[in-house]
């Protein structure tokens, strides 16, 4: 650990060491555990500029962050994508990531060849194309298969995101750990969770990775697999060949491990998904960002909190 690191350790131990940064709350889809029909977006003038956004990180890499992700909204909408990945791919990063609906992916695949961005997750709730209209209120399924299989072809490290939900896609189980196997391409099972829009109709649609490993059980044989200890999935390796995770921020949530810090897409950075509460890091100078951070870290949670009527696309999932 560098002789920075203790900047970035809570009292409970945890180290920080990931910043997930959300680029803007916009998208190009409309998922409805994610966001309602017709969202309000905040104007691009709110959002921190790619200049803000490279110096809060290089800052944050000065201090012992070592990976970073870009999200959103739709992290691909951004104007200014390319100068912001090819800006943090200077970085002394160990890992830049991507989560992503992949929509607007393949033509950008080129340009991340050359850069630091070699792990793309992406969000695929549906291996049905009508499903996944009735999901993203968008019909495009084929442009987004096309691209994950093409991210895969060309060598990114690829996986798959998919929410489970109860009367939704739940019926598809089997199907993506068979898609999984024959792609070579590992699938996370989210559990859905209760936040924003969700809130409403969280008990009808909540399905348990409990219930998810029980349903595939009959058919598979799961073995786990060996964890980061600050991993978010529980990972297995699957009877037919696939891999595939459970991310239970639900039922088992991971807090005691997080090592994650968040920053909005105005520039602020929050202790946790589920506050809202953080600090401004634009107008700080490099020599601020120590006590900023000791402020920001002594706020983290250990425990899951149970409410958060921010939906998950203004606060970067
Ligand atoms: N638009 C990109 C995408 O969909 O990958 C990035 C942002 S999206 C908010 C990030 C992740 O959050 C996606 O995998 C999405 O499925 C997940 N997500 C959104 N709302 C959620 C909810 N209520 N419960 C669980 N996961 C959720
Ligand atoms: Fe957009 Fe991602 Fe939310 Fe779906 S999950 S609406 S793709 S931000």
């Amino acid at each position: 650990m560098s002789t920075l690191g203790h900047y970035m350790i809570d009292k409970h131990g945890r180290r920080m060491r990931k910043l997930r940064i959300s680029l803007l709350d916009a998208c190009n889809l409309r998922c409805f555990y994610c966001m309602p029909e017709h969202p309000a977006f905040k104007p691009q003038k709110d959002w921190a500029s790619a200049k803000d956004l490279m110096h809060i990180t290089r800052n944050l890499v000065g201090l012992g962050i070592e990976e970073v992700r870009l999200t959103g909204g739709e992290p691909l909408m951004r104007r200014d994508f390319e100068e912001i990945v090819c800006e943090l791919s200077t970085l002394p990063v160990k890992k830049l990531g991507l989560t992503t609906n992949a929509l607007l992916l393949a033509p950008y695949l080129p340009l991340l060849q050359h850069t630091k961005l070699q792990h793309i997750n992406i969000s695929l709730d549906s291996l049905d194309a009508e499903n996944f209209i009735r999901i993203t209120r968008r019909d495009v399924f084929g442009a987004v298969m096309d691209a994950i299989l093409t991210a895969k072809a060309q060598g990114f490290t690829v996986k798959v995101n998919t929410v489970m939900m109860k009367g939704v896609n739940d019926h598809e189980l089997s199907a993506f750990v068979e898609w999984s196997a024959t792609h070579d391409i590992p699938v996370r099972f989210l559990e859905v969770m209760n936040i924003g829009v969700m809130e409403s109709q969280f008990r009808k649609r909540f399905l348990p990775a409990s219930d998810m490993m029980a349903i595939l059980g009959t058919d598979y044989q799961l073995s786990a697999l060996s964890n980061m200890p600050d991993s978010t999935a529980r990972n297995f390796s699957v009877s037919n060949g696939a891999k595939i995770g459970f991310i239970t921020s639900e039922s088992n949530p991971f807090c005691t491990g997080c090592s994650r810090l968040r920053l909005t897409p105005k520039g602020q950075i929050r202790p946790c998904l589920f506050m809202e509460e953080g600090i401004d890091l634009k107008p700080l100078a490099p020599a601020d960002y120590p006590a900023a951070l000791a402020a920001i870290i002594a706020m983290k949670p250990i425990g899951r909190i149970l409410h958060q009527p921010q939906p998950m696309y203004q606060i970067g999932g």
